[in-house]
């Protein structure tokens, strides 16, 4: 079965449970009509089943590879980057003014896992060039912004984010980059970074890298960052890409997966680059790119996850082992229960990580569009559970699908492999989970569990409303949502900030888990009838919504028992 984007779930989900029309309400976003995004879906999802799905498997079987220091990149790869930038697919939230199309992020995050679910080894490219137009949208000058933003928007040339070197990864502020003022108001930039992906390529007239680097009188830490642009080649006159910048790609990671991007050690020798946003102020510049990429990172493991659905379906519909135990069964594995168990698990989940992110992308949308601090708050909140649970999701799912293959699962000729490998890594990078859930238990409660609160209260008035007509469904999900408040008030109420980091991921998890059952809610109560919808909702209220009260009992365990081996201990 080939790959089929998931167009009518999202056209489901905007009209019933993450209505867009909110999004449409507004005068920036007021042509994003129902029509309108529906239309935009359809394309996007024609070019992602058509023509992007046909490479994936190239990435994985025939890598990237480093030729006289230029990178090669997949069979396929430059005709399918090709097809993307020409559909406006690279940035198609990018402001018109630089070729954007202007959409809500809502629909460009919808059409992200689309392209994820895709290909997702080709699909990093144009999510991390979004983010750079949006940093550089929000905080270049603007004559950085005439030069470079066409370009990136257009696809011509594509963006990369150079935060980590070897004695800095989630610590960015341990980095050692340095960058010199040459006086003409450009800079020497110097350093090695590493992981850096998609560093380069040969499909694309120029690389633009973003470098965070410390001036000479950049402090230690964060504070003492700056943002710097630095390109591959620096523009001429007319634009066009001039001299060679002195730069290089030194190695390409061997990895676990991913195989199709290219993953770098970038070396920088005196690189001419030009400073985004004020001096020492990179980490806030390099934050809009950041969140941007963190909920693009969700969406690539709500992607992969549909991926490897389809493809364990497929496989489940089609072999045939021992009897079938029900009655007018097809004889495939797809009628035995475990096999059932495994595929509904992985449909549900994936309906509840795509509702929320794409709650989270609209909360963005609307934070931009009013301005309002409690759509801002929302998103904020939002946005590292829409990352480690899509995530999650991903790897979960990717994992199962093996499992419904059987051992054709472990054989790399089916595919299925692909999947877990190259979803993996998306728990880790952009910031890895573990930190994710550090930020929604420290910052995201630091206005004393506000934004936390006022999405219990939605969940639980939600579930209170339409208890009398939908009690099988709605009271369990208004009981989780007062487990859920008693989690968060547990929270907020920790002084001691490691005791909050102990229960970090199970509360992340277990938030997730309760906001999952509040879509699938919403979903079964707008279909009327009971139909897919609401028994999918059903399967997802029963079997794993009940995950929440474990994990919640994890969070607020505290750390001490963490503490309670020593390091012998752990060693005997
Ligand atoms: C394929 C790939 C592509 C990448 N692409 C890019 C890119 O384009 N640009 C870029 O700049 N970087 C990129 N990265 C780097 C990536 O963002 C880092 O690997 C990631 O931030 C983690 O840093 P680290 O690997 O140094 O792990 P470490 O920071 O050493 O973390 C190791 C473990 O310790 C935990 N940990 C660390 N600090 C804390 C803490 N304070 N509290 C609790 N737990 C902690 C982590 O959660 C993790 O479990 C990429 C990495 C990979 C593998």
């Amino acid at each position: 079965m080939p790959y089929r984007s998931p167009v009518a779930d999202y056209e489901y989900i905007f009209e019933n449970v993450v209505p867009l029309t909110q999004v449409s309400g507004t005068d920036k976003f007021a042509e994003a009509d129902a029509d309108t995004v529906s239309a935009v879906l359809t394309e996007a999802g024609r070019m992602c089943d058509d023509i992007m799905a046909p490479v994936q498997r190239n990435g994985d079987l025939t890598p990237a590879y480093l030729e006289n220091g230029k990178v090669r990149t997949s069979p396929g790869f430059a005709e399918a980057y090709k097809a993307i930038a020409e559909g406006g697919w690279v940035s198609s939230s990018a402001n018109p003014e630089f070729g954007g199309m202007g959409l809500p992020l809502t629909v460009t995050h919808a059409v992200n896992e689309m392209m994820a679910g895709a290909c997702l080894s080709l699909q990093l490219n144009p999510l991390m060039t979004q983010g750079q137009v949006e940093a550089l949208e929000a905080h270049a000058s603007d004559a950085l912004k005439a030069i470079y933003l066409p370009k990136l928007v257009s696809g011509e040339w594509c963006g990369t984010m150079n935060l980590t070197e070897p004695q800095a990864g989630s610590d960015v502020g341990a980095l050692a980059s340095k960058a010199e003022p040459n006086g003409d108001g450009t800079y020497s930039v110097t350093g090695q970074k590493i992981y850096i992906s998609w560093a380069d390529n040969d499909f694309t007239e120029n690389v633009v890298h973003l470098v965070l680097a410390r001036l000479p009188d950049g402090g230690p830490g964060t504070k003492g960052i700056s943002l710097f642009l630095v390109p591959r080649h620096i523009p001429d006159a007319d634009g066009a890409p001039g001299v060679a910048n002195s730069l290089k790609v030194v190695s390409l990671e061997h990895k676990m997966g991913l195989h199709g991007s290219p993953t770098a050690v970038m070396q920088f020798d005196g690189a001419t680059g030009w400073l985004v946003g004020d001096e020492h102020d990179g980490m806030k510049c390099m934050f809009t790119m950041m969140n941007n990429a963190r909920l693009g990172v969700g969406a690539q493991g709500i992607g992969a996850a549909e991926g490897a659905y389809q493809h364990a379906l497929a496989y489940a519909m089609d072999r045939k082992q021992g009897r079938s135990p029900i009655e007018n069964g097809s004889g495939a594995i797809v009628d035995h229960a475990d096999v059932r168990r495994m595929l509904t698990s992985m449909k549900a989940d994936i309906f509840a990580s795509r509702a929320i992110a794409a709650d989270c992308a609209l909360s963005i949308d609307m934070g931009h569009a009013t301005g309002e601090k409690d759509w801002r708050a929302r998103a904020a909140f939002l946005t590292p559970i829409a990352k480690a649970f899509g995530t999650d999701v991903g790897i979960d799912v990717a994992n199962m699908g093996i499992q419904v293959h059987g051992g054709m699962g472990f054989i790399e000729e089916t595919g299925a492999a692909q999947y877990a490998r190259d979803v993996r890594v998306t728990a880790i990078y952009e910031g890895t989970n573990g930190i994710q859930s550090m930020d929604l238990v420290a910052r995201k409660l630091m206005d004393g569990g506000d934004a936390a609160y006022k999405l219990v209260d939605d969940i639980e008035s939600f579930a209170e409303g339409i208890k009398g007509d939908h009690p099988e469904l709605a009271e369990p999900v208004w009981q989780a949502s007062e487990t859920l408040r008693e989690a968060t008030e547990w929270m907020v109420s920790q002084g001691a900030l490691n005791e909050r980091f102990a229960g970090a991921v199970p509360f992340l998890r277990g938030f997730a888990r309760v906001l999952g059952a509040h879509y699938h809610l919403k979903a079964a109560v707008a279909e009327a009838t009971d139909g897919p919808r609401t028994k999918l909702a059903r399967f997802y209220i029963k079997r794993l919504l009940p995950e929440h009260a474990g994990l919640f009992t994890h969070a607020m365990a505290g750390a001490a028992d963490l503490y309670a081996l020593s390091e012998e201990d752990l060693a005997s």
